[in-house]
C-alpha cells in the first residue's frame, strides 16, 4: 500500500494501541458489570477505574461522571430545562449557544426551538462576550452552552471569562471540551463548568463512548435520556459498553500524561505545514491564525479553489483532509462557523481543515506539501490553458 498521511484528526483520532489492549481484553470478560458475583464484579472495576481515569483527565471527582454512547449523547443529555441545583429546582427557560457550535449542540438538545438563543461570534472566532452578557442579562437564570474548542478552526473560546458572566446571571454552563481534551489542559474548575462533554474517539478511544462530566453533585440531571435499569446512577439506563468504556479510560490516561509532549509535537509540525503551505500558496488565508488555536488544527482556503476539489485532488496523492464545510448524506453544506464568521462565500467553498494528532510525523507535512504543490501547478496550468 502506497504511503497514506492522516490529517482528520479532529473528525476521528485512530485507536491508541494501549486502549486497543484493554478493549480486547475487556471483550473476552462474561460478567455484566451490575451482577454481583466474581465475573461482574471484574467488569464493574474496568469501568470504575475507567471513570476515575476520565474525571482525573478534567479535574472532577469519579462521582461526576456520567457515561454516554458519544459526545453528541453528552451534548444531549446536558441541554434539558430539567437541570436542578439544591437552590434552584424550577426548570430553565433559556438555552444560550455560541453561533459556531457542533450540530450536536446547535440542535438544542430537550428544549423548544423558540427558547434557543444564538450569541454572536467576532471576525476571529471568538464568542463576543458582550453579546453573550447582553443575552444573560435579558434571560434569567439561562443554562449556556459553549465549546472550548472549535472543530473546524480549532479557536479556544473564552470560556472562564463566559463563565464569569453567566454565573453572575444566575445561570449555569455547559463546555462542550470534546476537540479540547487531551490537546490543551482542561480542568472543569479552572474553566467555571457545570458540565462538560468529552468524546472517546477524539482522544484515542473507541467510537461510541462519550461523558458528561458534572462540577459536583450540586447539579441534578432531573430528565435522563434512557430510563430502564437505573445504570449510571439512574441517568443512562442499558448495560453499560463495558470494553469502550474501559479503553476509553485507558486512552484518558495516556492524554493526560502526554497532553504537554503531544501538544508540542503537534504544534511544530502544524507550524511546518503552515510555513510550507505559505510558501507555496501566500494567498492562502488561514481561519483563526490572530487567536489562540488548538496546536493541530490549520483551516485555511485559497480563493478560486473550491474544497471538494482540494479534498478529492489531496486524497489521491495519499493525503486525508476534509472540507470545512460540513458534509451530510452527499451534500457539502457551507460552513456556518465561517459564515458567523463573517467570511464571505467565496472563501469559505473552500475551507480545507487539516488537523494533526501525536502520530504525525515530518514526513507527513512533507508528503502533504509535495500533494498541495502538485495541486495548484496543476491548477495554475489549467487556468493559463483557458487563458491562451
Ligand atoms: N462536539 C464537537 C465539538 C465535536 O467536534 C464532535 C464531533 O466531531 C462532537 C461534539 C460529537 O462527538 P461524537 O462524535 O462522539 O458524537
Amino acid at each position: 500500500m502506497p504511503q497514506r498521511s492522516y490529517f482528520d484528526w479532529n473528525a476521528t483520532a485512530p485507536l491508541r494501541p494501549e486502549a486497543r489492549e484493554v478493549l480486547e481484553r475487556a471483550l473476552s470478560l462474561p460478567g455484566n458489570p451490575s451482577s454481583v458475583h466474581a465475573e461482574g464484579r471484574a467488569a464493574r472495576r474496568l469501568i470504575e477505574n475507567a471513570r476515575e481515569e476520565v474525571a482525573s483527565l478534567v479535574g472532577a471527582r469519579p462521582g461526576d461522571v456520567f457515561f454516554t454512547s458519544s459526545g453528541t449523547e453528552a451534548n444531549m443529555l446536558a441541554l434539558t430545562p430539567a437541570i436542578e441545583t439544591a437552590a434552584e429546582k424550577r426548570p430553565r427557560s433559556r438555552l444560550l449557544l455560541s453561533a459556531i457550535e457542533h450540530a450536536s449542540v446547535r440542535a438544542g438538545g430537550r428544549f423548544p426551538r423558540e427558547a434557543i438563543e444564538e450569541i454572536a461570534v467576532g471576525s476571529d472566532g471568538r464568542i463576543d462576550l458582550a453579546a453573550l452578557a447582553e443575552a444573560v442579562a435579558k434571560s434569567p437564570r439561562p443554562l449556556v452552552s459553549l465549546m472550548l474548542a472549535n472543530n473546524e478552526t480549532g479557536v479556544l473560546q473564552p470560556v472562564a471569562e463566559a463563565a464569569g458572566i453567566v454565573h453572575a446571571g444566575g445561570g449555569l454552563l455547559h463546555v462542550d471540551a470534546v476537540q479540547a481534551v487531551g490537546r490543551i489542559a482542561c480542568d472543569m474548575a479552572m474553566l467555571g463548568a457545570d458540565l462538560l462533554t468529552l468524546s472517546g474517539h477524539k482522544i484515542g478511544g473507541p467510537k461510541g463512548t462519550g461523558a458528561l462530566v458534572r462540577k459536583d453533585d450540586d447539579i441534578h440531571l432531573a430528565d435522563p435520556l434512557i430510563r430502564g435499569g437505573g445504570q449510571e446512577r439512574g441517568l443512562r439506563a442499558g448495560t453499560e459498553n463495558v470494553a469502550g468504556i474501559a479503553a476509553f479510560g485507558a486512552a484518558a490516561a495516556l492524554a493526560r500524561y502526554d497532553c504537554d509532549t503531544e501538544a508540542r509535537h503537534m504544534r511544530s509540525l502544524r507550524d511546518l505545514l503552515e510555513t510550507g503551505l505559505k510558501a507555496i500558496s501566500p494567498g492562502a488565508v488561514i481561519f483563526g491564525a490572530e487567536v489562540n488555536r488548538l496546536p493541530n488544527t490549520t483551516l485555511f482556503a485559497v480563493e478560486g479553489l473550491k474544497a471538494e476539489t482540494a479534498v478529492i485532488a489531496m486524497d489521491l496523492e495519499g493525503v486525508a483532509v476534509s472540507s470545512g464545510a460540513a458534509c451530510s448524506s452527499g451534500k457539502v453544506q457551507p460552513s456556518h462557523v465561517l459564515a458567523a464568521m463573517g467570511v464571505l462565500p467565496e472563501l469559505t467553498r473552500g475551507a480545507v481543515r487539516v488537523s494533526l494528532g501525536w502520530t504525525t510525523t515530518e514526513a507527513d507535512v512533507d508528503l502533504f506539501l509535495s500533494a498541495w504543490r502538485k495541486l495548484t501547478t496543476a491548477l495554475s496550468k489549467e487556468r493559463r490553458g483557458m487563458a491562451a
